[in-house]
C-alpha cells in the first residue's frame, strides 16, 4: 500500500498511550491527577496547573468542527492525498481541539459548516501507525 501521508514515529513517551490507544481503537487524552484538566496535545507538564502528574482518559471520539480550511493543492510533495481536501480543527467532548483531516464528505464551503458534529475515523497506516481522522457524526 503506498503511504499518501508522511507517518509519526511514535516515540516519545509522554504521547506513547495516544498512539498506543489509536492502534486499538480509542481516542486516548491526556488529562491532569491533580486538577482534572483534559487536555490535547500531549504534554509532560498540565497547561492549566503544571503538575506533572498526567493520566489518561479515553475521549468519546464525538466532536464538532471547530474550524476548516479547504486545501486546494498540497504544498508538500510528501503529501498525496488528492486535493482538495479539509483541514480541520476539531473541538471534541471532552473539550481539547486537535488537527486533522475531515473526510467523508465534499469539499464544499456549501456543505462545510462549522460547529457541525463529527466523529472519529481510525484509519490504520501501517502496524505502528493509526492516525485519527473525522468523519461527519452519523
Ligand atoms: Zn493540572
Amino acid at each position: 500500500m503506498e503511504l499518501k501521508r508522511p507517518l509519526p514515529t511514535p516515540r516519545t513517551p509522554e504521547a506513547k498511550p495516544y498512539w498506543d490507544g489509536l492502534k486499538e481503537g480509542k481516542l486516548m487524552i491526556p488529562k491532569c491527577n491533580d486538577c482534572g484538566h483534559v487536555h490535547f496535545y500531549p504534554r509532560i507538564v498540565c497547561p492549566s496547573c503544571h503538575s506533572r502528574n498526567i493520566g489518561w482518559t479515553q475521549a468519546s471520539g464525538k466532536g464538532k468542527l471547530y474550524s476548516f480550511e479547504i486545501a486546494h493543492r498540497s504544498l508538500n510533495p510528501a503529501f498525496k492525498i488528492e486535493a482538495p481536501y479539509i483541514l480541520a480543527m476539531i473541538e471534541l467532548e471532552e473539550g481539547p481541539r486537535m488537527m486533522s483531516n475531515l473526510i467523508n464528505i465534499d469539499p464544499d464551503p456549501a456543505v462545510v459548516k462549522c460547529d457541525m458534529p463529527v466523529e472519529i475515523v481510525f484509519e490504520k497506516q501501517n502496524d505502528d501507525v493509526t492516525i485519527a481522522l473525522f468523519q461527519p457524526a452519523s
